[in-house]
């Protein structure tokens, strides 16, 4: 039997009694990606998704936001243009709704493009729509039984909505209908400074939405602290009202506001706004799989448990991706599935490695970070040294008039090895993977600072960064020597 899926794709779900030797479900970007791993390994592979295929990423995550962000990007840049004199910028949003109904289009594109024509390219792969549960003999979808030895489980997460009393009685936001909203509201109180919390806030606010962002620590709390308070100053200047430090007691609505009410360094605070969006962490989706009835263990965030080789703790079922609970990045739910399914396939010969894991936030500067923070590093016993690099030593900054950021470097003591980078930078997420290439194959911030970078370029603050552990670099020459 060949159907159409929600209007989305012929799918051939002919899949009663067909025999599979790997079922994959949940088809985002994990998924897809290993099913595409099997596929090229000679598998039969039955790939089950609910729900609009693509997952996340696609429909609801990176693409609509990173697009929204570039665009209201432009409104700010035109509003700074007149920092190079004999400039005026004159930028402005005419139409909002124009702009979602653009988003949307694009967004539609890349699902058909990269997901939905993609799968008559790979015969091997079964695509089934339905609502999977995990048994011992294999994936249950709409009362049938997809029969695989192996499963790998890739259902993505969802977000999570705060424990704040009240809250369910408020109309709020998520990061998905916030990409959808067709009309913006005049205010918009954010409750989250992690990555999705920062991009949006700052995302409304250049579109001309006055926004708070309310915070239990800080902005990016995982971040350096040095990051977090220079881009918290940045989100000031631009007119993001931060409150850090809130113990949330109650949300309630009134006839036109939701109000946050809250502890403030011991004080009551009442933060008020049109609309709230809920930005405090995503929440693996789990409830369905029937989990229990084979044993398969949560980690205490909800995330399903694995090992290095992405075993779960039932023999023959993996997971990978956003339903670990961790390393919620699509590259890496997209790495994570595909070691699964060879794994699963070839006898867990590979190990998950995240140690130079890239991580990227799209706020403006940027922020990108590898390896370890200072504080991780010595929590997990390094002596190390650091560096902090304010952009006012960097050319390619001095030459925009715009040296919003630094750089801060993590090296360890003994061996003078790098051990982690932190951005914040204009553009600066484009120059983590020069540190990335560096951490992996063991460089030294001398090996570093004695390498020839391309001037004017931002990753040359890596260069410059690393001449400051051992020079002044106040008395370098314009081109870093
Ligand atoms: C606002 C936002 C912005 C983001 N920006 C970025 C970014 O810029 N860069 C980046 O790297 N990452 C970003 N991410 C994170 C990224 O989107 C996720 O890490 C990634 O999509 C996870 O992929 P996945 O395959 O694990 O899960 P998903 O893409 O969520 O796919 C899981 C799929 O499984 C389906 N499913 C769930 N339960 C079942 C079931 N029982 N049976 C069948 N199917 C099921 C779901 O409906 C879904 O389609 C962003 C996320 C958000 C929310």
């Amino acid at each position: 039997m060949t159907e159409a899926i929600n209007g989305c794709c012929e799918t051939n779900n002919n899949w009663q009694g067909g025999a599979f030797d790997l079922a994959i479900v949940g088809a985002g970007c994990g998924g897809f990606s290993g099913a595409i791993a099997a596929s090229d390994l000679g598998a039969r592979v039955a790939l089950i998704g609910h729900g609009t295929i693509g997952g996340t990423c696609t429909n609801v995550g990176c693409i609509p936001s990173k697009t929204l962000i570039r665009a209201t990007e432009t409104l700010h840049q035109s509003a700074v243009a007149g920092r190079f004199a004999g400039i005026r910028g004159a930028a402005r949003l005419e139409d909002w709704r124009a702009l979602i109904a653009q988003k949307d289009e694009f967004v539609a594109r890349l699902r058909q493009t990269k997901y939905v024509d993609l799968l008559p390219s790979y015969p091997n792969v079964t695509y089934v729509e339905g609502l999977a549960q995990i048994l011992s003999a294999g994936v249950r979808v709409d009362g049938g039984l997809i029969e695989a030895p192996k499963v790998v489980i890739a259902t993505g997460a969802r977000p999570d909505v705060p424990q704040i009393p009240g809250i369910d009685t408020v109309p709020y936001l998520t990061s998905t209908s916030a990409l959808a909203l067709e009309r913006l509201p005049a205010s918009l109180l954010v409750i989250g400074g992690g990555y999705v919390g920062c991009e949006l806030a700052q995302m409304f606010a250049r579109a001309g939405v006055r926004v708070t962002l309310a915070l239990r620590s800080r902005l990016l709390p995982e971040s350096e602290p040095e990051i977090g308070a220079a881009l918290e100053r940045i989100f000031r200047g631009e007119g993001i009202e931060v409150r850090g430090g809130l113990v949330y007691s109650r949300v309630r609505r009134t006839e036109t506001r939701v109000v946050l009410e809250a502890l403030e360094r011991g004080a009551p605070v009442a933060l008020d706004a049109e609309q709230v969006l809920v930005a405090t962490g995503r929440r693996p989706n789990t409830e369905a799989l029937g989990l229990d009835a084979l044993d398969i263990a949560l980690e205490p965030d909800g995330g399903i448990q694995v090992d290095d080789r992405m075993r779960t703790t039932r023999p023959g079922v993996y997971a990978a991706g956003d339903v670990t609970g961790r390393d919620m990045f699509v590259y890496m739910a997209a790495y994570g599935a595909r070691l699964a399914a060879e794994n699963a396939l070839n006898g867990d010969t590979r190990r998950y490695d995240n140690r130079t894991m890239p991580a990227v936030i799209f706020t403006d500067p940027q922020v990108a970070s590898v390896g370890l923070t200072e504080s991780e590093a010595r929590r997990s016993g390094h002596s190390v040294r650091t560096t902090t690099l304010l952009l006012d030593q960097v050319s390619r900054s001095l030459a925009a008039r715009d040296t919003r950021g630094l750089v801060k470097l993590v090296a360890e003591q003994n061996t003078d090895r790098l051990l982690g980078e932190h951005i914040l930078a204009p553009e600066g997420a484009d120059s983590i993977q020069t540190a990335v290439l560096a951490i992996r194959h063991g460089m030294t911030v001398t090996e570093l600072a004695d390498m020839v970078f391309p001037y004017l370029t931002t990753v040359e603050a890596l260069k410059v960064a690393a001449q400051s552990f051992s020079k002044d670099i106040t008395k370098l020459s314009c081109c870093a020597g």
